[in-house]
């Protein structure tokens, strides 16, 4: 009896090192063969899904980098990879500052709050774990393959990789850029000679320049000044969605109380830099 067919999907962040895996993809694959991505899937964390009425939600990705998920899906299809973006059922970043904790000392009845900046539950919840579903549903019809981002120099990220494989997760996973040689620095060149690099890589932070350049959630503690700077000033709602995310920090039923626990800059503060930021640059 003949297995099941193959399937290899990208797992998509917006970001250089998946985008690059992409591009090198169809570098090596310019026509169809079985070792070329089929899929394309990228994970999209919501702030609240249900902002206006249901359904209708506010995304955690940055109003740049939606812009360049989108014009980056219609270059991907235009090469021939169906891209498919997914959101949790549920579950977004309003749902898990509100969860109510069970058994704990101390905190047990208390909203959870902020999500801990050095280990985020949403990366988890919202995006691997969307994501490892979302696979291990099509491993039931495919053989998948599952590409991943990882660069060469990122020998534990690769190394869990290969652990993962052996132990047997449902599908098997590679890293195109690793097979390569690819650094994440050739991973943003290539990006770049393509026309593919996301803008949020470029914007430089004059009121943060230490930050390291990212591309993430605005909501993040690692959020730079500029992204939420640009999702207050070029969304329709982004005034008022940032001004109700300021606000959660005055919530007295929360454990978790800190925006950011790693340089306890407070909400306010943050709100004072952007308009300032906003007055400044934007
Ligand atoms: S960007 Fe920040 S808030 Fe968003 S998932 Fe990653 S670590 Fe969490």
């Amino acid at each position: 009896m003949a297995g099941k067919p193959i399937l290899r999907v990208l797992s998509w962040s917006g970001g250089a090192d998946s985008t690059a895996s992409l591009i090198l993809d169809h570098m090596l694959h310019p026509g169809y063969d079985e070792e070329k991505i089929q899929l394309v899937v990228l994970s999209e964390v919501m702030f609240d899904r249900n902002y206006f009425e249901e359904g209708v939600g506010i995304s955690a990705e940055s109003p740049e980098q939606l812009r360049f998920i989108a014009a980056a899906k219609e270059v991907f299809e235009g090469w021939g990879y169906p891209v498919q973006i997914i959101r949790h059922e549920t579950k977004d970043y309003m749902t898990h500052f509100n969860h109510i904790i069970g058994r704990s000392s101390g905190t047990q009845g208390y909203a959870a709050g902020f999500p801990l900046a050095k280990a985020c539950a949403l990366q988890r919840d919202l995006k691997v774990r969307v994501v490892e579903r979302y696979l291990r549903d099509l491993s039931r019809e495919n053989e998948i393959y599952s590409c991943i981002g990882y660069t060469a120099n990122e020998k534990s990220r690769l190394e869990s990789m290969r652990t993962n494989n052996e132990k047997g997760i449902g599908y098997h996973c590679y890293s195109l850029l690793a097979e390569n040689g690819y650094t994440h620095e050739d991973a943003m060149r290539l990006c770049e000679q393509h026309g593919l690099l996301s803008p949020v890589y470029k914007n430089i932070d004059p009121s943060t320049p230490d930050r390291k350049i990212r591309s993430g959630c605005w909501c993040c503690p690692w959020a730079k000044v500029s992204e939420q700077a640009h999702l207050v000033k070029e969304t329709c709602h982004g005034a008022e969605v940032f001004q109700k995310f300021v606000e959660l920090e005055n919530r007295t039923d929360i454990a978790y109380k800190n925006w950011n626990y790693k340089t306890h800059e407070t909400l306010k503060e943050r709100a004072k830099k952007v308009i300032q930021f906003i007055d400044d640059y934007l």
